[in-house]
């Protein structure tokens, strides 16, 4: 299982920048600090190395249906992870049956998950 992109990979960012630590992001308020990694709470905005920030284009949507897709994602695999690697020996045939339905859901889950990534990351690279 790959890990999730980064916005990074998305933006196209300096993955060396110190001001956003290669996220491409950093606080509205404190524009030398990570977004939403600032005590202050704001808003998040391009950082001065993503190409973003030259085109003054504001994707914090696109940011925050990222971050809860990615989030989703990880949740998802971590169900299916867990449902995997369960040892089957000595189950009864319906504690088999309700194991494979509950790895299915994950499954699917997964599977929703990932396309809802990759069609964000779609959206932001054909900008
Ligand atoms: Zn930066
Ligand atoms: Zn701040």
């Amino acid at each position: 299982m790959a890990r999730p992109p980064r916005i990074s990979d998305i933006d196209d960012a300096n993955k060396d920048c110190i001001k956003c630590l290669g996220q491409g992001w950093v606080c509205e308020n404190h524009p030398d600090r990570v977004a939403h990694e600032c005590p202050c709470g704001g808003a998040g905005m391009p950082c001065t190395c993503n190409p973003l920030f030259e085109k003054g284009i504001q994707m914090l949507t696109s940011r925050q249906q990222f971050d809860e897709a990615s989030k989703r994602l990880e949740e998802a695999t971590t169900r299916y992870n867990n449902i995997s690697m369960q040892n089957t020996v000595g189950l009864s045939a319906e504690e088999r049956r309700d194991l494979d339905w509950r790895y299915r859901l994950a499954r699917k889950d997964q599977i929703e998950a990932e396309r809802a990534v990759a069609e964000i990351v779609h959206e932001h690279t054909a900008v």
